[in-house]
């Protein structure tokens, strides 16, 4: 017999197979003996009372034999000789798992990629890292694997009605992620084991017949009645394909600009702006887990807050526990900070955006920027921040810093604490960087969550400028049912460059719903 059980354990009951399977038989009423295994189906950390529980959802064998939840068999086709062709622009997220969805359809993909494969890109960052230079075609956000390669890969999304999380979580286990992430609650993959699950995903790709260009860049489209007829890549290539899936991600300025000078319709877009805040971990864990130090069988904690002041939202954003800040900027001259964690979040830092939500009117209304109204609004507000930030950091990446009390008493700190941020830290005035109505409901909120959560709001945590690549801040329209742009119908905007996702599995999963509407449009 099989019984659904759910179990409420202490964390180092939940990671002892011989307890859980103790605690199955009492609520089975059998003996241990009866237990021949079981499947976790959902695993989550309850950490509201004072002591934290661990819950388990369990599928269990009682006095039959064990079997492991089958996993999806995915069937890759040989597309070398497919008389289809989909171009997909951009290997991220979005890009590779279209990319498997075409070529299980029967249709070749040919994904262009400006940067270059994980292993090169890696040395890029070294640089960017330690001697404050950014490579514009390879960076944080550009490159193999997109702007989610060297994250925290964390793969939780509330977008469950935009597509089949499960296939997607069940994807990445197929190319080498850990099978937890299969019921995690929150799962993450982690920085260092993302890019050989993206290197397996590449190397079906080409495998089965698709092909990855790196170093190759989109810079000009044509489009003839309705039609695109030929992209051209930086390289002076010309190629041809039957459908184009554009999924550049929120960073390719210079694709807005090509779109919009092109007259190919796009839309100001409402985003976020704001800094990166960074704790101690230990801090985080003894606030979340209420204890003076982290019981050995937990994760270091995480977080997720949200703020409403003077009808302002402020929420915290890819929240990395034990994570390093990261330089996340695409040009020079422009400083971005997001944040990335290895898998075991073993870095004594706990960092997460912390921003306020930014809307056209903001924009219009804060005169110092002078900016119009015009599609390209709001990505020239971005980019005048972080330009802002990177004067105020002193050049080379250097970031500018302040201490969270001293930002809102506005103070500069006289000294900032150690930090995980590689290319270092200015100590500043974030008001010289942040607009007033950012840093006016940044003050307000960290004052707020500091009576909810104690200790958050403390003078041993910094703030870091800027966070700015939250989503995109541009949209790329398109027919909700045949998902292509209005003004031609082979060309699909596509996932968090275009609009319509924000994290790798929400851009993953609009991937897979824009190739599965083109297979069945060129198949039928
Ligand atoms: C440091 C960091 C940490 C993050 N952590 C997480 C996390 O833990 N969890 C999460 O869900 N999300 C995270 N994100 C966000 C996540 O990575 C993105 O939401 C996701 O990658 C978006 O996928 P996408 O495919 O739409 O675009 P992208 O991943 O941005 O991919 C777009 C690709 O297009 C390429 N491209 C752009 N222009 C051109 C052109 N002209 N020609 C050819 N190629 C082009 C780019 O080089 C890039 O590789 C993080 C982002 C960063 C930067």
């Amino acid at each position: 017999m099989q019984q659904k059980i759910v179990l409420k354990l202490l964390p180092s009951e939940a990671a002892n197979d011989a307890i859980i399977k103790k605690h199955i038989a009492a609520a089975a009423g059998k003996k241990v003996a009866s237990v021949s295994g079981y499947n976790i189906s959902r695993q989550s950390i309850d950490a509201r009372g004072q002591k934290v529980h661990i819950n388990l959802h369990i599928n269990a064998f009682i006095d039959e034999p064990f079997v492991v939840t089958p996993s999806i068999d995915f069937k890759f086709k040989n597309v070398s000789n497919a008389s289809k062709r989909v171009l997909i622009v951009g290997a991220g997220p979005a890009g590779l798992f279209a990319a498997l969805k075409l070529i299980e359809a029967g249709i070749q993909p040919i994904i262009i990629e400006r940067g270059k494969d994980v292993r090169a890109r890696r040395r890029d960052l070294a640089i960017l890292n330690k001697e404050g230079i950014v490579n514009p075609e390879s960076n944080y956000c550009f490159g193999e694997g997109g702007a989610g390669t060297y994250s925290d890969g964390k793969l939780y999304t509330r977008s469950n009605k935009r597509g089949d999380i499960n296939r997607i979580l069940q994807l990445f286990i197929h190319f080498g992620a850990p099978e937890n992430i299969g019921y995690d609650a929150h799962p993450h993959i982690g920085t260092n084991k993302l890019p050989h699950i993206i290197t397996a995903m590449r190397q079906s790709i080409i495998d089965c017949g698709g092909q990855v260009l790196f170093e190759t860049k989109l810079t000009d489209l044509h489009i003839e009645k309705d039609n695109i007829t030929h992209i051209n890549a930086a390289s002076g290539e010309k190629i041809k394909a039957d459908a184009y899936i554009l999924a550049t991600g929120h960073s390719a300025r210079d694709i807005f600009n090509l779109l919009y000078h092109k007259n190919i319709l796009i839309e100001a877009k409402p985003f976020a702006l704001g800094v990166r805040i960074e704790h101690p971990q230990s801090l985080i864990d003894s606030i979340q887990y209420h204890c003076m130090v982290r019981d050995e069988f937990l994760p270091p904690a995480s977080y997720s807050l949200v703020q409403q002041v003077n009808e302002k939202g402020v929420f915290s954003f890819c929240m990395c526990p034990g994570g390093i800040i990261a330089p996340a900027a695409t040009n020079p001259g422009e400083l971005v900070v997001n944040g990335w964690s290895p898998s075991k979040r073993n870095n004594p830092f706990a960092n997460s955006g912390m921003v306020v939500q930014v809307e056209m009117e903001d924009v219009i209304k804060n005169s110092s920027l002078k900016i119009q109204h015009s599609p390209l609004a709001m990505m020239a507000f971005q980019q005048a921040v972080e330009q802002k930030a990177f004067n105020a950091g002193g050049g080379n990446f250097v970031a500018p810093a302040q201490r969270v009390v001293d930002f809102v008493n506005n103070k500069i700190s006289p000294s900032l604490p150690d930090n995980s941020y590689l290319p270092g830290l200015n100590s500043a005035d974030l008001r010289t960087v942040l607009p007033p109505f950012i840093h006016q409901a940044l003050a307000g909120a960290l004052k707020a969550i500091g009576k909810k959560l104690k200790g958050y709001y403390t003078n041993d945590a910094i703030l870091v400028a800027t966070e700015s690549r939250t989503s995109s801040p541009v949209r790329i329209p398109r027919d909700s049912e045949t998902l292509n742009h209005p003004q031609s119908k082979n060309l699909y905007p596509c996932a968090e460059g275009a609009g319509y996702a924000g994290g790798i599995v929400s851009a993953a999963m609009d991937g897979e719903r824009v190739a599965s509407v083109i297979a069945k449009k060129l198949i039928s």
